[in-house]
């Protein structure tokens, strides 16, 4: 048996700053990367197509990046249990190693892999939880037990001591010619384009693939945004936020990085503000996190509510109002703007994200898992823990202790786009009406009928107070 390692990249679709990968390389620098296509993750009905042109965009980077080191990332496209084994025992490899993961289906998938390499006499190495700052363990209530709240959860992890970047890999060792053929025999493939996998998206990513440019972005984020990002980050017309997310999601870059570089821009400066800009900014990091931990130790979050009212809830789930709202045709404009926003781009400010999830729940009254769906189908940076975090927060179902947290949409567009800049760019059908019409969404009929603009599809005062009628009455049925 040689001493190739292969390294299954997974969300982790980079070379540096790679736990997993730096430790392959520091047993020897015959290391192979590897991607599997998996269907049971490209034929789920939630997959977006921005999401997977990121994804493909990332892994020709990657290949680029492992020809620059010396190596080749290889592709198959198979069911990871069978191809990785198949690949592994035709390369005659020592060993296969990755990272570890917290979601449901990667976990059962990556035990049924490990069990087929073993049986294989193929060694192993998924120690390493490169994804996070932090593993599910490592931060716990004093009597030992996950956290369940943010806040709690934020104090204790912000007191722990982070990792420095993985080490740095200098050459690694690819595949001389005959093991090439055993390669192409073992099912290794050509990448593919996101359109030959049934994937087709033609505009702009918000975020150029691939290790390079999240870097890059990195970059540009601490050095002109994240000193204000306390007073940026809730104004959707600015570019305030670090558009990091489908980078963070797919691993184009890693987190001991990002961390590193927000004490770069603490030691930096002498003002107080950046310095609550920038702490600001690593508490979003850290809801990255809560909500991995809370996937990885609760994981039937990913099936539906946590809290009791919400478990039976009486959705009214009507399809003609879930189909207005997911086009951006409710009449609400800043919710219009914000799900224009996310059909065109794949990308939705977060303020948005939060705004049209308490409208989709609390609104219209329909379950927020249609609307986690919906997320999932069109984000690039369509993630299952952070998505379900947000939305169980949004619908009130989750773990956060305030539970009816009701956004009305007038008010919200009145306090985070005032001028109605980001309204008036998603919604050109309007732009020419006056502000207070479009901030406080109340545009005569007329108006809307001139401009093909819908009227209200609902009253908010009405479905709020249904909404919390029926709350009330879920909540006093599961105290009895
Ligand atoms: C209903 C809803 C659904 C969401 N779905 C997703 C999703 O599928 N994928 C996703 O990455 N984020 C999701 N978020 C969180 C958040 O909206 C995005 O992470 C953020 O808008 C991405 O933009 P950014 O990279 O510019 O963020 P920044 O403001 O620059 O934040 C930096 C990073 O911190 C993380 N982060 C920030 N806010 C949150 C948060 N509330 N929860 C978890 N992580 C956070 C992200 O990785 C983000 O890239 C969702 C939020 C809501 C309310």
């Amino acid at each position: 048996m040689s001493d190739l390692i292969l390294f299954w990249h997974r969300r982790d679709l980079r070379i540096s700053d790679n736990l997993g990968l730096a430790a392959a390389w520091q047993r020897t620098s015959k290391v192979i990367g590897v991607f599997c296509l998996d269907d049971g993750i490209l034929r789920r009905n939630d997959v977006a197509s921005a999401r997977v042109a990121y994804l493909i965009g990332c892994l020709r980077a990657l290949q680029q990046r492992y020809i620059e080191a010396g190596s080749q990332l290889l592709i198959i496209h198979a069911d990871p249990q069978v191809g990785l084994p198949k690949l592994a025992d035709a390369l005659g490899a020592l060993a296969v190693y990755w990272n570890r993961d917290v979601e449901p289906y990667s976990r059962s998938r990556d035990r049924a892999v490990a069990a087929a390499l073993k049986e294989k006499g193929i060694e192993i190495r998924i120690k390493t939880w490169d994804q996070l700052l932090h593993a599910p363990g490592d931060i716990q209530t004093s009597s030992g037990s996950p956290y369940t709240v943010y806040t709690p959860f934020w104090r204790n992890w912000s007191r722990q001591t982070k990792a420095d970047p993985a080490a740095q890999l200098e050459t690694l060792q690819g595949l001389s010619a005959p093991e090439w053929e055993q390669a192409e025999n073992a099912g290794v493939i050509p990448l593919p384009d996101a359109k030959d996998l049934g994937f087709t998206w033609s505009n702009e990513l918000p975020l150029l693939p691939g290790e390079k440019a999240a870097q890059a972005q990195l970059s540009r984020f601490c050095e002109a945004f994240i000193q204000a990002y306390d007073i940026q980050r809730n104004v959707p017309s600015a570019p305030g936020t670090s558009l990091l997310s489908p980078a963070l999601k797919f691993g184009a870059i890693g987190i001991r990085k990002v961390w590193a570089a927000t004490v770069e821009a603490m030691e930096h400066t002498r003002s107080d503000e950046a310095r609550v800009g920038i702490n600001t900014w690593r508490q979003e990091l850290a809801w990255r996190e809560f909500y991995q931990h809370v996937m990885y130790f609760f994981p039937d979050l990913a099936e539906g509510p946590y809290r009791q009212p919400l478990k039976a809830f009486p959705w009214d789930n009507d399809k003609d109002r879930f189909q207005a709202w997911s086009q951006g045709k409710t009449g609400y404009p800043i919710v219009d703007a914000a799900m224009r926003q996310l059909n065109q781009t794949g990308w939705m400010h977060n303020r948005c994200r939060m705004i049209v999830a308490s409208f989709l729940t609390k609104d219209l009254i329909i379950d927020w898992r249609w609307g986690e769906r919906y997320f999932m189908q069109t984000l690039v940076d369509g993630d299952l823990s952070a998505n379900n975090g947000g939305w169980q927060w949004s619908a009130s179902s989750g773990m956060d202790p305030k539970p009816l947290r009701i956004f009305n949409p007038a008010s919200q567009a009145k306090k985070f786009d005032p001028d109605a800049d980001y309204i008036r760019q998603w919604l050109p059908e309007i732009r020419s009406l006056d502000t207070a019409m479009l901030v406080t969404g109340k545009i005569p009929e007329d108006e809307c009928d001139r401009c093909n603009y819908p009227t209200p599809i609902v009253d908010h005062k009405k479905q709020q107070a249904i909404f919390k009628e029926r709350y009330r009455l879920q909540k006093a049925a599961v105290t009895q």
